[in-house]
């Protein structure tokens, strides 16, 4: 029975390679213990690669076990670990589990990766914040780390190469000292990484500093030293987890929030989650629970324990998305701070266009875990900081932000076992991550960085195992070093030209495609043959990724598409207020939505971009510039320059609040000049353009979680005037 199945995978499989590893792990098909065919999860996650390749050639059809049947597993069994939060961590603690052979759950209170986790600055970083503190500390602990950092660099490189490329990161020197010696502390980065450097750093003279950076200060400029990051698609590669996980059997579910801890005796622990799609609280049963819940470790722990002293160091980092045109279409920018007030600067190339960062402010306390709305103050920060880096003729102003968001740090300090009332003194945060287990057993995974995720989880799994005694014959060691991810097997770099030639789709929407779903690629496009339309005319996205989100990548809502799915929120805030129509009909048709549903998913997504992603307050909706003027750059005699043309009501956007909420309005009033009953909204896809009715209005914005209490209160106060304005305007 086992040899002829053997010969039967064999001949499934396309390479010879496969075919040698399916008979060399023939033995292994047969559980010990039951003696049913149980496939390994390493062989049972390589038959998969080959059988979407296989069913690529015959129909090219994907499918994954629907949300609903993973609820139902999640009612029905018991599992061995169950992870609370579906961000990097907990998603990369799921695939570690499931890896080994451990049955798996995980459970998400949102969209996975909705929390940070899709919103940093989208490097692997092998070097920045260690170096600094193995400089400024002389704290040698930093070059371990700063090794295993760069070794995991080179794991997601290998594992994930569709969702993550080198990047060359640029720091334009402009002392004759500092040159010498960031040279000299980035030689001895390369000298420790060696084997898993990705390339050499080297000088760059000034002449070429600035053919990269036009727009850098020229005055005193020595030039630049290159050295060599990752960087990545973070929301994208943390679905690629998930659907890693999924492939290896795990059972997921995202909007489905921890609200209960039951107390019990021994291993097994119950606890209570709400599903929020249907509106329904049930029960999971697991031997070991992993808290992975980034800013909510402490909700987390306190309701395992409540009088457990916190341990989270908030503190809010906010990024802004630029054209292209301010950064390099090659290069990164690592510009490190001056002095206190002046943040490190980094500039790096996203999606087409350059992503700004990075103004980070500690919170006082923290009253809720959300993600708070993007502070005009902090924007400009950043704004003078760039500015202040630039040629004094570049004009960089608010007008300038297509995007702008905040995203919570999980720093965390260590444990001190102490009551939240025994607590004492100032708590100073642990420079990697933190694992705990508490009296009851819930296992704390927190802090670290994106880039730590893999490491974090096999360390979490293995004392998941250990104090939980999962250990049995079919349970493996953690090897999710060599786990390709979701969309990596059968992935090369010349499938961008096979998708133009298999479907005839223009390169850029290959090249997106094939950079974000990687093989799976072949399923975006084969599986809808008739919706290759471009959900707006300046970028790639197009209507089957709507369509394989929600059904392959558990795409519940407008949200989850507009900002992990497809990343355009992030990039363009005014033209995903322009896509919405389009994704909605496409949403509508997939989830059998009834008209009122539709509308208020769309209001949710409105509100979105207008609290996370600064609609209206910091960005201006494209409407407002009916003539595109374009950076010009010409060379000077000092160097190259850029003059943007100076357009006086951008000014006086980005300057008086009440001017900001005008140009909102006048966007939205330009689309609803006759505004149709709710009842016709569906049928005219426009109307959904600005799409602010009185009912969903009154509706969205009670529902949706307030913003978090911060020392300054003027973002949440004109955020507040911008809605009460929109609903003014649009009660019809
Ligand atoms: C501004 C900024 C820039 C950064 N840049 C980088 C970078 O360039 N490179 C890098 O490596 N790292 C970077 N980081 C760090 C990195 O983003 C984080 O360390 C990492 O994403 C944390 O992941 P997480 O899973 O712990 O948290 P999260 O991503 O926040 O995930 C936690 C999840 O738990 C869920 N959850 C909460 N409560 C519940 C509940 N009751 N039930 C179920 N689920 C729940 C949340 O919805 C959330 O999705 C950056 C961080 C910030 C703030």
């Amino acid at each position: 029975m086992l040899s002829k199945l053997c010969v039967g995978l064999a001949q499934t499989a396309s390479r010879p390679l496969e075919v040698r590893y399916l008979m060399r792990h023939a033995s292994l098909l047969a559980h010990p213990q039951t003696h049913h065919l149980r496939l390994q999860p390493r062989l049972r996650l390589r038959l998969r690669g080959i059988v979407c390749r296989e069913d690529h050639c015959c129909a090219g059809q994907k499918t994954v076990p629907s949300r609903e049947e993973h609820i139902a597993t999640l009612k029905g069994e018991e599992f061995d670990v169950l992870v609370i939060g579906g961000g990097a961590v907990g998603c990369g603690c799921a695939v570690d589990a499931a890896c080994r052979g451990l049955k798996t759950a995980l459970v998400e209170a949102d969209d996975f990766a909705s929390g940070v986790s899709s919103r940093s600055s989208k490097l692997i970083d092998g070097v920045g914040s260690y170096l600094a503190t193995l400089l400024d500390k002389k704290d040698l602990n930093q070059l371990y780390i700063m090794v295993q950092m760069m070794n995991e660099r080179a794991t997601m490189l290998k594992i994930a190469p569709h969702l993550t490329r080198v990047q060359p990161m640029l720091i334009p020197s402009y002392s004759l000292l500092g040159a010498p010696l960031t040279w000299l502390a980035l030689k001895i980065y390369d000298f420790i990484s060696s084997a898993s450097n990705v390339r050499a750093s080297h000088f760059l003279s000034k002449e070429k500093t600035l053919y990269e950076f036009p727009l850098l200060k020229t005055k005193g400029l020595r030039g630049g030293i290159v050295y060599y990051d990752g960087q990545m698609d973070d929301a994208r590669m943390c679905i690629a987890l998930v659907m890693t996980a999924v492939c290896l059997g795990a059972s997921v579910a995202n909007h489905t929030e921890l609200v209960e801890m039951v107390p019990q005796d021994g291993c097994c622990r119950v606890v209570g989650v709400k599903d929020k799609i249907a509106d329904e609280t049930f029960y999971i049963q697991a031997r070991a629970v992993i808290n992975a819940t980034g800013s909510s470790t402490d909700f987390i722990r306190k309701m395992d324990e409540e009088t457990t002293a916190p341990i989270l160091l908030p503190s809010v980092g906010t990024h802004v998305t630029l054209p292209r045109y301010f950064g390099s279409s090659t290069y990164g920018l690592l510009s490190p701070s001056k002095d206190k007030k002046d943040p490190t600067i980094v500039m790096v190339p996203f999606e087409n266009h350059t992503l700004l960062g990075l103004r980070e402010v500690e919170l006082d306390d923290m009253e809720s875990p959300q993600n708070p709305p993007p502070d005009p103050e902090d924007v400009d920060c950043l704004l003078d900081a760039a500015r202040e880096r630039m040629a004094p003729c570049v004009e960089l102003e608010r007008f300038h932000v297509l995007s702008a968001w905040t995203g919570m740090r999980p720093t965390v300090s260590c444990p001190s076992g102490k009551r939240e009332d025994e607590e004492e003194g100032d708590r100073s945060a642990v420079s990697t991550y933190m694992l705990e287990v508490s009296e009851g057993g819930l296992i704390t995974l927190a802090g670290g960085r994106w880039s730590t995720y893999r490491v974090m989880a096999a360390h979490a799994v293995d004392l998941a195992i250990e104090i939980c005694d999962l250990c049995d014959d079919h349970i493996t060691t953690s090897w999710t070093d060599d786990l390709e991810l979701d969309g990596a097997q059968g992935y090369c770099c010349m499938l961008p030209l096979e998708l133009v030639q298999d479907y005839g789709v223009p390169m850029d929407v290959a090249q997106h495609i094939s950079d974000s779903y990687g093989y799976n690629g072949h399923a975006v496009l084969s599986q809808a043959p008739d919706r290759k339309g471009r959900l707006h005319p300046n970028f790639p996205y197009i209507e089957a990724e709507v369509q394989y989100a929600v059904r392959n990548e558990y795409a519940c809502t407008l949200v989850d598409i507009i900002a992990r799915r497809l990343r355009v929120a992030f990039v363009d805030a005014a033209a995903t207020l322009h896509m919405l129509p389009k994704i909605l009909k496409v949403m509508v048709e997939e989830k059998e939505w009834q008209e009122e549903q539709a509308t208020q998913e769309l209001l949710k997504a409105q509100e979105f971009l207008v609290r996370q992603m600064g609609l209206g307050s910091i960005v201006r909706p494209k409407s407002m510039c009916p003539n595109k003027q374009e950076t010009t750059v010409k060379a000077t005699p000092e160097g190259c320059c850029c003059n943007i043309p100076k357009r006086k009501e951008c000014r006086s956007f980005s300057s008086i609040g009440g001017t900001s909420v005008r140009s909102v309005a006048s966007l939205a009033s330009s689309f609803t000049a006759h505004p149709p009953p709710v009842s016709k909204l569906s049928a005219l896809p426009w109307a959904f353009s600005s799409g602010i009715t009185h009912s969903s209005v009154e509706s969205t914005s009670s529902s949706e979680p307030q913003p978090i209490t911060r020392k300054k209160g003027k973002t949440d106060q004109k955020q507040d005037l911008i809605l009460k304005f929109w609903r003014k305007k649009f009660i019809f």
